[in-house]
């Protein structure tokens, strides 16, 4: 069976939960073989096991960590050069999209990115145009790179070996034009982080100001999510850019979005369109957002939080 190659996103320890559903994605077209940069492996190696992989190579100098994306795109060109896999997946992340572009060139494969099903023909299917129109796409040259959203796939164990193999390669001086200098650990709290997140809480203008943003945390925390914005409310000042969803901001693909206060705005659609089930508190029964809904609640967001707050840590608690 031919191998699929998977590039690892991983912070040195943990596994990130992209990586096991790209894991999962792959045991349906080959034999998963995860692709681990720079050190920490063997703390990852269980947690590939558990979800299928059948190897590991792994390419442990700290050179991967040094420089920005080339490094990975030229090993993941020699892996596939030494492996022919029937497909490489990476995660539809701003590195993951960079790593396969560069790879895409080294190579002459095709590349498909911001990709949300794979079919068995290894056709893609992805979300253009803001989420206007969804294409079908097969890649048709060489290899297919594909890279996937996270949260489009939900991860299923399945045991594998992962069995280690060190693979030595030296970084060609041609990938080390761009050095990373300093890496800063963003400071968040117990929520899970909003790209990977299987549910995501957003607040929009509707909120009405900075300090009320504490509601939609508070409707985060009752449900294990994080929290998101429209860009009214990051451009506003009342919460971080780097919370922000749409076109200009982060991309989630989670299980639940609830939409609070959020007209749904072309460009807030963008970002938040593929998740799986939607919901809405919305005042307005015309606001564009429920065309998206799965589940709306007309009305006021200072009413309806608050209940659903406490019916839903009733439940849980
Ligand atoms: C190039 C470009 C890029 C952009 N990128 C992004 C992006 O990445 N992300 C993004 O979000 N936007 C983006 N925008 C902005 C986008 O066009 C909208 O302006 C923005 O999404 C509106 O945010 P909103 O829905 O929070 O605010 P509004 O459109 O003002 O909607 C507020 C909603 O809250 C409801 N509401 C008000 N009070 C209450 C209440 N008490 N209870 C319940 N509901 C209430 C209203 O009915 C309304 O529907 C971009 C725009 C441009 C031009």
């Amino acid at each position: 069976m031919a191998e699929i190659l998977i590039l690892a996103e991983h912070d040195g320890e943990t596994v990130k939960k992209v990586t096991t559903e790209l894991i999962t994605l792959a045991r349906r077209f080959g034999e998963p073989a995860v692709v681990w940069t720079g050190p920490g492996a063997e703390a990852g190696q269980a947690r590939l096991a558990e979800f299928g992989a059948a190897k590991v190579y792994v390419a442990a100098s700290p050179e991967y960590d040094e420089y920005v994306a080339a490094p990975k795109a030229e090993l993941l060109a020699e892996l596939a050069k030494q492996s022919s896999p029937a497909a490489i997946l990476l995660p539809s992340t701003a590195e993951g999209r960079e790593i396969g572009g560069r790879l895409a060139v080294k190579t002459g494969w095709g590349i498909l990115t911001d990709v949300v099903g794979v079919g068995d023909d290894l056709s893609a299917e992805q979300a253009n145009f803001g989420g206007a129109i969804n294409v079908s796409s097969r890649v048709r040259a060489g290899t297919p790179i594909i890279a996937v959203r996270p949260n489009a796939v939900t991860p299923e164990p399945a045991p594998g070996a992962a069995v280690l193999e060190p693979v030595s390669l030296t970084v060609s001086d041609a990938a080390k034009q761009a050095r990373i200098t300093e890496r800063v650990v963003q400071q968040r709290g117990e929520r899970p982080e909003l790209t990977e997140a299987s549910i995501v809480v957003s607040g929009g203008r509707g909120v009405g100001s900075a300090e009320n943003m504490a509601l939609i945390e508070s409707l985060a925390d009752s449900l294990g999510a994080a929290v998101g914005a429209s860009r009214a409310v990051t451009d506003a000042g009342w919460y971080p850019h780097q919370f922000q969803v749409g076109q200009t901001g982060k991309t989630v693909s989670p299980q639940l979005y609830v939409a609070v206060g959020i007209s749904g705005a072309i460009q807030h659609r963008a970002g938040m369109q593929t998740s799986k089930t939607i919901m809405v508190v919305n005042k307005d029964p015309e606001a564009p957002i429920f065309e998206l809904a799965d589940f709306g609640v007309v009305g006021d967001l200072f009413k309806v939080v608050p209940q659903l707050v406490e019916e839903i840590t009733k439940r849980t608690s």
